[in-house]
């Protein structure tokens, strides 16, 4: 025959319960600031606010790990062809001699149609022969290499500027229709301006390649921010840096031209974040427009 049980009893389970059901760590203070909405072809920054100083940080979006400075900043992106519904965003926050704390938010993410644009080309241009073909295959494969490298320096923490000023004549994201064939989306904007303009960089960094006279790009250039943010501008009539140089913010790096598949003279400006090809115009700092 079971005892009744006392109060003392009743009050030791009701203790026990309120133990298991709280956090297994105790929570800090700390959270996740987004500086916008995530969309397709859309980058955002990422700060991570009132973390225990010294704490380790580490992160990933829909299970793919992106780097964090030390004061907690990151840039997150989608490319501009993915279209889930929702991505999970994760943090890790270890502090010095502490147990980790996790914090986790489901970011929805809107859908985004793109517009259609159609171009008329020289056929050669478009319809490559045998030469053209490899030439222009090599070319795109050592564009590809420096998008594959990254960089530890964090030359985007300071903000990004428009590389030049000038009509924005080619949108982001566009379906390009080229001679009536379906081809590959831009993945960048075009600022028409006169030959001989000057481009500077969007942000401090590393010149990756100073490639001369590429088919399709033309004279290009391709510059890491860190953190696999990397910049290309196409097309340009003259660069005036080495790859190897280490720039600020603002340096020129050559002009506005129509080099390689151009139909008149512009900068053909990209920008991808660890892979993801994204619109320039929405980085940080760039919608008040610098110039
Ligand atoms: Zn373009």
């Amino acid at each position: 025959m079971n005892a009744p049980r006392t109060l003392r009893s009743r009050l030791w389970i009701l203790i026990g319960w309120m133990v298991l059901l709280l956090p297994p760590t105790a929570a800090s203070a700390a959270s996740l600031k987004l500086s916008g909405g995530l969309q397709p072809g859309m980058a955002v920054l990422l700060h991570v606010t009132d973390f225990p100083a010294g704490s380790r940080l580490s992160g990933t979006l829909d299970r793919e790990a992106f780097p964090i400075t030390p004061q907690g900043e990151a840039i997150l992106a989608l490319d501009m062809e993915r279209q889930p519904q929702s991505v999970q965003l994760q943090v890790v926050i270890t502090p010095p001699g502490g147990k980790p704390e996790i914090l986790t938010r489901t970011l929805p993410v809107p859908k985004r149609q793109y517009k259609e644009e159609r171009i008329e080309l020289p056929k050669k241009k478009v319809d490559l022969d045998q030469p053209d073909m490899s030439r222009a295959n090599q070319e795109t494969e050592a564009i590809a290499a420096t998008y594959r490298l990254r960089d530890g320096r964090t030359g985007f923490e300071k903000g990004f500027r428009q590389p030049a000023s000038g009509r924005f004549s080619g949108v982001f994201g566009s379906r390009r229709i080229l001679n009536g064939q379906p081809r590959k989306p831009h993945n960048g904007v075009d600022i028409a301006a006169p030959s001989g303009t000057p481009v500077t960089t969007i942000a401090p960094g590393t010149v990756v390649l100073a490639g001369r006279d590429y088919f399709f790009t033309g004279n290009t250039l391709v510059i890491h921010h860190g953190h696999g943010v990397i910049s290309l501008y196409a097309h340009l009539e003259r660069m005036q840096v080495r790859e190897g140089e280490w720039l600020e913010a603002g340096t020129p790096i050559g002009t506005i031209g129509m080099t390689g598949r151009a139909t008149g003279p512009h900068l053909h400006w990209g920008v991808l974040v660890r892979g993801a090809r994204v619109d320039p115009m929405a980085l940080p700092g760039i919608r008040q427009k610098a110039d």
